[in-house]
């Protein structure tokens, strides 16, 4: 059974049991339309770190990697067992049927009680595609650009503790139906929490696929064809400092993975920048030593 009317302008059935940590469930799509490689999705390790940086044993977090386990039957009945609040699915692109058979399940899902979890659609398509999935999906949320402060700020929506129109950076339908965005707030990368690295290890292991590090987000410059400024929100940002990237390093390391891909879209930022944060390679190197 899909939402009814009703239901769709009703928070009511969303679980929480605070006798128990909040559950999130992050799953992640993959495309062999969107280059060949295999890699891991390093946006949900890092909204998962900043859950567990933030929350602490107040949340229960998972990440599932479609390329590691592809049944959404399973995805399903998972969500069931486990009964999160929250499930969060990255949209890849060129994912669109992944997306669909996942949500065929999850929209009817209900608990025992009645009660189900929020289901909440990230990544490059919901940032670029928003009311187009709303007019597919009405009735979950979008999370437009950076996930990490609205995912922290939707777990505390899902715990009954701020209303959803508060919470930065989403999209939704409201009561009347009508497009409701808010806006986005980037992270302090200065105070970021390390990737959580739930599925790195396996997706290096048994697939050969890369990892990823990041020592910034976005780019200063204006190319027209280039979506980073809109992803992002913003331009570069170097916040993150050498020693947080350090420590990353070192606990892939620790996990056996001594090759990683950075994700910068421009490592260092504008050579003689003075922008807050600019560091570079050298920079990185002396805090390794
Ligand atoms: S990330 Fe690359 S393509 Fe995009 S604006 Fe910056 S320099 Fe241009």
């Amino acid at each position: 059974m899909f939402f009814s009317t009703y239901a769709r302008r009703d928070s009511d059935y969303l679980f929480h049991d605070g006798a128990r940590p909040t559950g999130v469930l992050l799953v992640s799509t993959f495309s062999n339309k969107h280059g060949g490689a295999i890699s891991e999705s390093l946006g949900p390790e890092a909204i998962a770190g900043h859950l567990i940086g933030t929350f602490g044993t107040t949340i229960a977090i998972d990440h599932i990697d479609l390329q590691l386990d592809q049944s959404a039957r399973a995805i399903a009945a998972k969500v069931a067992r486990d009964r999160p609040s929250l499930v969060g699915i990255s949209v890849k692109i060129g994912a669109l049927d992944q997306l669909r058979n996942l949500m065929r399940l999850l929209l009817p899902l209900r608990y025992d009680e009645g009660t189900g979890p929020l289901l909440v659609l990230g990544g490059v398509v919901p940032t670029f595609a928003t009311a187009a999935l709303l007019e597919e999906f009405p009735q979950v949320i979008m999370v437009v650009r950076e996930g990490e402060n609205a995912t922290a700020a939707l777990v505390d929506y899902v715990r009954g503790e701020r209303s959803l129109a508060s919470v930065p950076g989403i999209a939704f339908r409201n009561e009347s139906g009508e497009l409701v965005a808010t806006p986005a707030q980037r992270l302090k990368l200065a105070q970021r929490f390390l990737p959580a690295r739930l599925t790195s290890e396996r997706v290096h292991k048994e697939l050969g696929g890369m990892v990823w590090a990041e020592a910034s987000r976005g780019c200063d410059f204006n190319c027209t064809f280039c979506s980073i400024r809109d992803l992002h929100g913003g331009g570069f940002d170097g916040g993150i400092s050498p020693e947080s990237v350090i420590a990353d390093l070192i606990e892939l390391d620790r996990r056996g993975i001594r090759a990683v891909s950075f994700t910068d879209d421009d490592f260092g930022g504008v050579e003689g920048g003075d922008k807050p944060g600019q560091w570079s390679a050298c920079d990185l190197l002396s805090a390794a030593v």
